[in-house]
């Protein structure tokens, strides 16, 4: 007799998790994923507007291995794309001006000189700390404040001095913890480590493709617009966020102009938290993924928290980094109520049966982790670097 597996939430960890429990079990369980929306992929959602590609959610992915996999299993191989490579430059907004994060950029905030102190600085002997904290020990202030504190709000939508690093970089602090310091355990794990090498991915026709993929593949029942009372299973599986974890909103407004409007090549800004600025930052989506351009297409997306007029916040902040007056002609909000977990300090010590994890890949890998050690309690984190 099969055994029921009942999954709750059909966004990529749900989907996932039944992807890699078919492929290991598959003569064994039967499993129906249980969905409260009427949609499959929860925050991954593409918007077609238009003529104008949006993401409401996740842009891309880096090239993990274990996504590939994925990719190549559902046979969406000739359907993926990478960045172009005009997206390598990436800049911050600083002191009122787009700075290109360069060699000769890195070299003026004292990288080199920091590096080289860093591998002679004691490991912590706390259990954890905050990514500044641990960041302040290691570098120093300028660094964290320039580089640390918006790459986190990139990552994770949070505050760098509440977030762990434990949890959020554990391979950072692994390579601490075990060789010492950060370059001596690049330096030991260089040949070993699992790496996500390459520029960002998405598909032709928009990240949502892969939960589509998924759910068209996958050899189980999908109820949407549903709740799971009344099924009984002999395994339940919560693929949703533990309920009682902090999680910070995000409000994306994706704008379409008919025209060239953007002056410099890039993937786009991030904005340093000491700036004080009204939003965390802009992807140039048409610079970076190109081929999803219909002619003279320019797609940005301003990503900011919670605010009561998103679309002027938005534009006004446009206008004062890259100079663009003209308003879109299609744009698109979306407000991600509480849509990013976050992993503050301590988070180790949480127990979660399910699975959970912030990140693409790191949803993946999660879910593959879950199927290979069968459906036992896992800690929600992160496996892998996004
Ligand atoms: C604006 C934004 C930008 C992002 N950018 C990136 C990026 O560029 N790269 C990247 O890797 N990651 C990015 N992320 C993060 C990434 O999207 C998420 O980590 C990932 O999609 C989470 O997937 P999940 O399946 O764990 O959760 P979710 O996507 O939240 O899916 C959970 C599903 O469960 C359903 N559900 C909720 N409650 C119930 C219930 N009681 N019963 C049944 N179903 C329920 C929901 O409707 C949803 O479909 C971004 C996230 C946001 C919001």
């Amino acid at each position: 007799m099969k055994k029921h597996i009942l999954i709750l939430g059909a966004g990529i960890s749900g989907l996932s998790t039944a992807w890699y429990l078919n492929k290991r079990f598959k003569d064994e369980i039967k499993v129906t994923i249980v969905e409260k929306s009427n949609r499959v992929g929860g925050w991954i959602q593409t918007i077609n507007k238009d003529g104008f590609l949006f993401e409401r959610g996740p842009r891309g992915f880096r090239p993990h291995p274990t996504t590939l996999a994925l990719v190549r299993e559902l046979g969406l191989d000739k359907e993926l794309i990478y960045a172009d490579p005009a997206a390598k430059r990436r800049y911050l907004y600083m002191n009122q001006k787009l700075q290109p994060i360069t060699p000769p950029f890195l070299l003026r905030l004292g990288l080199l000189s920091v590096l080289w102190r860093e591998r002679k600085i004691p490991p912590s002997t706390e259990e954890d700390e905050s990514i500044e904290s641990f960041f302040l020990r290691r570098t120093n202030r300028r660094l964290a404040e320039t580089l640390i504190d918006p790459l986190t709000t990139g990552i994770f939508g949070g505050d760098y001095r509440k977030l762990s690093i434990r949890s959020c970089f554990p391979t950072l602090h692994e390579w601490e913890q075990q060789h010492g310091s950060i370059i001596r355990g690049m330096l030991a794990t260089r040949k070993t480590r699992t790496k996500s090498k390459g520029p960002l991915c998405s598909f032709r026709e928009g990240m949502e493709t892969l939960p589509k993929r998924l759910a068209e593949r996958l050899p189980a029942e999908i109820k949407l617009a549903s709740s799971p009372e009344g099924i009984e299973a002999d395994h339940t599986i919560s693929c949703l966020p533990p309920p009682d974890l902090p999680r910070v909103t995000l409000t994306t407004v994706g704008l379409g102009y008919r025209s060239p409007v953007l002056k410099k090549r890039g993937f786009g800004y991030l904005i340093p938290s000491k700036e004080k600025e009204t939003i965390l930052g802009v992807t140039w989506d048409s610079e970076i993924f190109p081929i999803q351009n219909q002619e003279n297409q320019t797609r940005l997306c301003v990503i900011l928290r919670e605010s009561e007029d998103p679309l002027q916040t938005a534009q006004e902040a446009l206008e004062r980094h890259l100079g663009i007056t003209a308003g879109p002609d299609v744009c698109e909000i979306n407000v991600a109520k509480n849509a990013i977990p976050q992993l503050t300090v301590g988070h180790h010590k949480r127990e979660y049966e399910g699975v959970c994890s912030v990140g693409i890949n790191n949803c993946i890998v999660h879910a593959e982790k879950v199927a290979s050690t069968g459906f036992g309690a896992h800690k929600l984190g992160i496996t892998s670097a996004i």
